[in-house]
């Protein structure tokens, strides 16, 4: 039987996909792998075989620490070829939409990067992506005969996922790399994990200086929050990438996203279109934002943020 093989670097996402993975596979009849990569990959095989995956191959070849891209890459089309995967998910993390297109161009695929929905139309797999700055959403088919395409993460959930089969089988697997990692350095300055936040507070372009950012952190730490931004803030070098919601960083399934001097444009709303619950506070009442906030608060932020933080301080 033909297989869709799942894999991400990431175990929540690589999770994700065999759960969505499994589905798509049963609209067209195809079985359900997935790979784990890596020295320790092989603790990842029973949640992935939980997840949905009939069979984990697994490789904890050292070559593979640190997943660089040409060999994981590498690894994948060694598994992919003898297990006759037609479509392969890749998560589409900064790691997994370097490897994806180097895995495309080895089986002689067509690839889709940062899709945000795959469906299954007839006899083929159709997937959505964000074009034109987020303008728009463009829908696309590969039209070769294996199919690789890399998806956000969390464009399916993990939760209530039928388990799979769960065989676990070690390829060898010939793995050698044009890189060499010649040192690691970890990145200077906090890190947050925006993708796990349950409550986020969004800081915009609203803040006049970069250390009236400490309202957002008040704010934040009367909701147990943690902060976020917009690119705007990124760029002026105020809080660090990491911090981005959007387009260009994190894509968020918080409980609340309460998002502060932000106007909403669609660049940083598709970060946050997870979002339970959405609260906004803005000067301006025609901001975008308003348009699929939930609860709206026109006003300065200036006078709002202290007075909130002072309520929410005394409940
Ligand atoms: C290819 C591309 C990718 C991008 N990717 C991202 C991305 O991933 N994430 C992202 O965030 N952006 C991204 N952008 C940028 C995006 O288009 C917007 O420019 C950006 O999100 C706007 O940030 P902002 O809301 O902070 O600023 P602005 O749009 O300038 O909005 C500031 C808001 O603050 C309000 N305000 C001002 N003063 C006050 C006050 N005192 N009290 C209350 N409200 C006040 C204003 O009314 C206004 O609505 C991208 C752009 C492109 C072209």
């Amino acid at each position: 039987m033909a297989e869709l093989l799942v894999y991400s670097e990431k175990i929540a996402t690589a999770r994700e996909l065999v759960a969505g993975g499994r589905q798509i596979a049963a609209a067209l009849g195809l079985g359900v792998s997935a790979a784990a990569l890596g020295p320790g990959a092989g603790a990842a095989a029973s949640e992935l075989a939980a997840a949905g995956a009939d069979t984990v191959y697994v490789s904890e070849d050292a070559a593979l620490e640190g997943w660089p891209a040409d060999t994981v890459a590498a690894a994948l089309v060694q598994i992919a070829v003898p297990a006759g995967a037609a479509i392969v998910l890749v998560g589409s993390t900064r790691r997994g939409k370097e490897t994806a297109p180097r895995l495309a161009q080895r089986l002689g695929a067509g690839c889709v990067t940062d899709v945000n929905a795959l469906s299954v139309e007839g006899d083929d797999v159709v997937a959505a992506r964000y074009a034109f700055g987020g303008a728009t959403v463009a829908r696309e088919k590969v039209t070769t005969p294996v199919k690789v395409f890399a998806v956000m993460p969390k464009t399916f959930s993990a939760e209530g996922a039928t388990s799979g089969a769960g065989r676990v089988e070690t390829p060898t697997l010939t793995l050698e790399s044009k890189v060499r990692v010649l040192d690691r350095r970890a990145r200077e300055g906090d890190q947050v994990n925006l993708d796990a936040a349950p409550r986020i507070v969004g800081v915009g372009r609203g803040f006049i200086a970069r250390e009236d950012l400490a309202l957002g952190e008040q704010l934040a730490g009367a909701l147990d929050a943690v902060v976020g931004c917009t690119k705007s803030l990124a760029d002026f070098e105020w809080l660090g990438e990491d911090r981005i919601i959007g387009l260009s960083g994190a894509k968020t399934a918080p409980d609340l996203y309460i998002g502060v001097g932000v106007s909403g444009q669609i660049q940083h709303t598709v970060g946050v279109a997870g979002a339970k619950l959405i609260a906004a506070v803005n000067k301006d009442k025609e901001a975008p934002i308003f348009g699929m906030a939930d609860y709206g608060l026109v006003g300065d932020l200036y006078e709002v943020v202290p007075a909130l933080v002072e309520r929410l301080k005394s409940v």
